[in-house]
């Protein structure tokens, strides 16, 4: 079968990402604390309890806006921050990466790479909220011995400016998925989301639902500060190196995949 057949017949397979995945993304992102300016209670966005003064006093006390703190309830360090500021000027967006893995029928092994973005928002006279959006920004499928790369292409819509106008206004906007010949590392960026220099990514469930798949032996969770993609794309052609890996000769690799020559330190 030719290439681009099996991709669109993998297009139009592909799975959507399981909502309890999503989920555990946007737990797994970073999130803020939003106190109030009296110091009367906070609402954590970690894991979404109130901590009033009743019982977080001392806690409560020591808050400073914009600065790291550990949630004393969850353990997860998040970001304090005031609800008397505006947030969208003066508070930071964050933005995290995930790789979600998915296995399909006959060994298939599908990938989403899911950015989380999670900001503030504040109507005048509410309080404030966090609010986290999604955007799946590339897809990949892995089958037969072979490596497939899906993306979408930005496009201008034309938007009427009232609901039957012959006026419009543009808005980039994203294509259907299309199949991408070269096989690289995930593209992050998507319009409308901001633009964050961070592309490295978490890949959730330490790649445990990679079981029954082609790449159940890809040794993908001992890949430290190796590009997974380029290596799964090596892997495909050559499986042998899950023994070099196997071998713990992790650090050889790393320095192959980061053009060295093998086994000489940089
Ligand atoms: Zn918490």
């Amino acid at each position: 079968m030719k290439k681009t057949v099996k991709a669109a017949l993998l297009l139009q397979s592909f799975p959507e990402i399981p909502k309890a995945d999503l989920l555990e993304c946007q737990r797994l992102a970073p999130h803020f604390m939003l106190y109030r300016s009296d110091l009367s209670s906070a609402r954590c966005g970690a894991c979404g309890k109130t901590l009033t003064d009743y019982d977080y006093d001392d806690f409560l006390f020591v808050l400073e806006h914009k600065k790291d703190i550990v949630c004393p309830e969850c353990g997860r360090k998040v970001t304090a921050v005031c609800d008397k500021y505006r947030y969208s000027v003066e508070v930071e967006r964050y933005a995290q990466n995930f790789v979600i893995f998915q296995a399909g029928e006959n060994g298939t092994c599908y990938a989403h790479c899911v950015r989380i973005q999670v900001n503030l928002h504040k109507e005048i006279g509410e309080p404030a909220q966090e609010v986290a959006r999604y955007e799946e920004t590339q897809r990949y499928a892995f089958a037969d011995g072979q490596c497939y790369r899906f993306g979408r292409d930005r496009v201008n819509q034309l938007i009427p400016i009232y609901p039957g106008s012959g006026s419009f206004y543009a808005r980039t906007g994203l294509s259907d998925w299309k199949y991408r010949t070269r096989m690289t590392e995930p593209t992050w960026d998507q319009p409308g989301m901001g633009y964050f220099h961070d592309k490295t990514y978490t890949i959730l469930d330490d790649a445990k639902p990679l079981k029954g798949t082609c790449l159940q032996y890809a040794e993908i969770d001992k890949l430290d500060q190796i590009p997974m993609f380029d290596y799964i794309k090596f892997y495909m052609k050559h499986p042998n190196i899950e023994y070099i890996i196997k071998l713990g000769y992790t650090d050889m690799v790393r320095h192959w995949f980061a053009g060295y020559c093998a086994g000489v330190p940089g």
